[in-house]
């Protein structure tokens, strides 16, 4: 097996842990794997504490991977599937403006993909805007002008300047080495910047109702799942103070619970979601008087907005 074994709390360090869930690899072809999540006794966190090699996850990176594959896997409905898209970069773009101190202003997007994110901000509040990735398969070969695009971990990645909003949109759940992250995070953000985090909420109802096949779990490429307490340990108190952490994002609580259904009932993943497409507008229709309390019950997603002390 190609596996590390993590004992302490990739968030506080502590030894002490305590069995939590253990899911099948998720979102992904595959049969008997196991992968299993603790719960940090000190800090609340939910660590994987056998991940794949960060070289081997490429393997659960494939064509076929469902986000890859966006709105073209929607086949004859891809544009109401892109619509939805760009309604998700307008809601972030909307965090963004509800948090800014200074225009112009720079932002750094971590984990940008396939950066239609920031093009939206690039449009609608015509920022300094940079992004890094792992991967350039998300923007090669396409023209993205005025938008620095660099194949980067954040580990070695060094700007030559500060920025005044640095985003992580369901980036630090995937990330090996949080706390050196987090210290990256506090060099490149300028002093009266914002850094706003959206990750999955474990806490939630949707993951309490959907078990192993809750998508937050997304094993193996999701390490590490947060805790208000978590959080606290991160950004400790001497350098951050959040500014607001609610229990709702920008990413829709539904589409989480639904992909954790179609996780349930076997989904082919490589498959064309277009037979999908009406059993899922069914959902949302029945499902509207549940999700209608998303901002005011936990559903799964979580957003918290930082800044420097
Ligand atoms: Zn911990």
């Amino acid at each position: 097996m190609n596996e590390i074994k993590i004992v302490n709390c990739p968030v506080c360090k502590s030894k002490q842990s305590t069995h939590y869930i253990t899911t099948n690899a998720l979102m992904h072809q595959s049969n008997n794997e196991h992968y299993v999540f603790n719960k940090c006794d000190s800090c609340d966190s939910v660590f994987l504490t056998n991940p794949v090699q960060e070289l081997k996850l490429n393997e659960y990176y494939t064509d076929n991977y469902l986000p890859y594959k966006g709105a073209e896997a929607w086949g004859k409905y891809k544009s109401f599937v892109k619509k939805i898209q760009e309604n998700l970069d307008l809601k972030r773009v909307q965090v963004v403006a509800n948090n800014l101190t200074t225009k112009p202003f720079s932002i750094l997007d971590v984990g940008c993909g396939s950066p239609s994110f920031l093009e939206a901000v690039q449009k609608k509040l015509r920022a300094n805007c940079t992004g890094i990735d792992f991967s350039d398969n998300g923007w090669k070969n396409k023209n993205h002008e005025n938008i620095s695009l660099i194949k980067s971990s954040i580990a070695d990645f060094n700007p030559n300047h500060k920025f005044d909003v640095i985003t992580l949109w369901h980036y630090l759940e995937h990330d090996y080495n949080l706390q050196e992250t987090v210290d990256k995070l506090y060099q490149f953000l300028n002093p009266s910047g914002k850094l706003i985090i959206e990750v999955p909420d474990y806490c939630s109802i949707t993951a309490k109702k959907q078990k192993q096949f809750w998508q937050g779990w997304h094993s193996p490429r999701h390490l590490t799942l947060f805790s208000k307490k978590g959080f606290q340990k991160l950004f400790t108190s001497d350098k951050w103070s959040v500014v607001r952490h609610k229990r709702f994002g920008t990413l829709d609580a539904f589409t989480l619970w639904w992909l954790g259904k179609m996780e349930k009932k076997k989904s082919d993943w490589s498959s064309s979601m277009e037979r999908e497409f009406w059993p899922l507008v069914f959902l949302k229709i029945i499902s509207f008087p549940f999700f209608i309390f998303e901002k005011a019950l936990p559903m799964g997603i979580q957003l918290i907005i930082l800044e420097k002390k």
